[in-house]
């Protein structure tokens, strides 16, 4: 079994038992095997590369993955310096493999200075190499103005920052409110995953929180800023909080065509829903397969172990976690191979995507959104 820390929840996989190796023969043609996994161009959209080390580029490279590291103001990471250091000199180190997004803090929202400011340090790291920006879920559940109110992604204090990218061309990827297993009874969340982190987190488990805003709140707020930017690039991190339904997800995606998705974190949640309605899991990745970003949330650990909130894996098993992560999630999304999730206690069919959904949901679509054009800079 494999336990890892992300920015939020903490994910279990089983390991891959029982994957069958090669899609049927009538699907060879059109479909992916699980051999097929290392020699295919893959981006990972959603990791954090908090180690000062090739720990990370390393297996990426094994693997064939590009990785997006994405800075966030996360108190259990290293602090906002010295993860933007990190993603610096990982760039210059490897810089057809490496890519980072930036972010901003909150400190000084609303003050006189702190557009200009922020604007001036989003330049400045677009400026050494970071291709989007984060914004994390301390907006709309943390971070309070001088009314003692909680500033929502809609506030207009936003206005000039966004204004800023949408003219720039940079993409933003917001990562808004929780899994919406977080505002339910243990009894009625929907992975293993979910129920032991809220269980073990009753600070941040919503459902023990009415005074916080809802789960719809939010992504009534989340939508109103999409629909106000309409030029902004927005990237729904981890299936933009709607991951418990794809016919949720699609509504979105329909009323918002600035908008894609990315899958950190939340594989086990198309898996649960793939579990019962396999077609129609199946239909909306086809359907949409030029607005998915293939992502995992992997996070390598930080320089002081500490700083992480619990049971960082250690240095030299971290290429194995990723390892196996990366390949469950192929051998799910590319192959027709089963293999038993623990998260929600079953055995899954892969979805056998095509090769040119896989194509783009594992690669061209982030290098597209994240304005990665050219050619891969190595051999396919
Ligand atoms: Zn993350």
């Amino acid at each position: 079994m494999l336990k890892f820390i992300r920015e939020g929840l903490i994910c279990l996989i089983a390991g891959v038992a029982g994957v069958a190796g090669a899609a049927g023969s009538a699907q060879a043609a059109s479909t992916y095997t699980a051999d097929d996994f290392a020699r295919v161009p893959k981006f990972d959209a959603h990791v954090h590369a908090n180690s000062d080390d090739r720990v990370f580029l390393d297996v990426a490279v094994k693997d064939g993955f590009e990785i997006m590291s994405i800075n966030v103001d996360y108190p259990d990471f290293p602090k906002l310096e010295t993860q933007a250091d990190i993603a610096h000199k990982l760039a210059a180190a490897d810089p057809a493999h490496f890519h980072f997004a930036t972010t901003f803090s909150m400190i000084g929202f609303g003050g006189a200075d702190w557009t200009a400011n922020t604007v001036a340090h989003l330049d400045s790291e677009l400026a050494r190499g970071a291709l989007a920006v984060k914004v994390w879920k301390n907006i709309g559940m943390v971070e309070k103005n001088a009314q003692g109110q909680l500033i929502m992604l809609d506030d207009p204090g936003f206005d000039g920052v966004m204004k800023h990218l949408e003219e720039r061309g940079i993409p933003l990827i917001a990562h808004q409110a929780e899994p919406k297993n977080c505002w339910l009874p243990l009894d009625a969340m929907t992975t293993e995953n979910d129920r032991s982190y809220f269980r073990d987190h009753p600070e941040y488990y919503m459902y023990l929180h009415p005074e916080q805003p809802s789960y719809e709140s939010l992504m009534d707020a989340r939508d109103r800023f999409v629909a106000r930017h309409p030029q902004l690039h927005f990237v729904g991190a981890h299936m933009a909080s709607l991951e418990w339904s794809v016919d949720r997800l699609a509504r979105f995606l329909d009323a918002y065509p600035n908008a894609s998705i990315d899958l950190a974190a939340r594989m086990t949640q198309v898996q649960y829903q793939s579990k019962t309605q396999y077609a129609k899991v199946r239909r909306f990745f086809v359907h949409y397969q030029d607005r998915i970003l293939y992502g995992t949330d992997l996070t390598a650990e930080p320089p002081d172990a500490t700083e992480r909130a619990q049971n960082p894996p250690t240095k030299g098993a971290f290429s194995t976690e990723a390892d196996t992560f990366w390949r469950s999630d192929w051998v799910y999304l590319a192959t027709s191979g089963r293999q038993n999730i623990e998260a929600i206690k079953a055995g899954v069919k892969g979805l056998a995507l095509p090769k040119k959904v896989i194509d783009k949901v594992y690669y061209a679509n982030a290098r597209r959104v994240f304005g990665l054009t050219s050619s891969p800079p190595y051999p396919r």
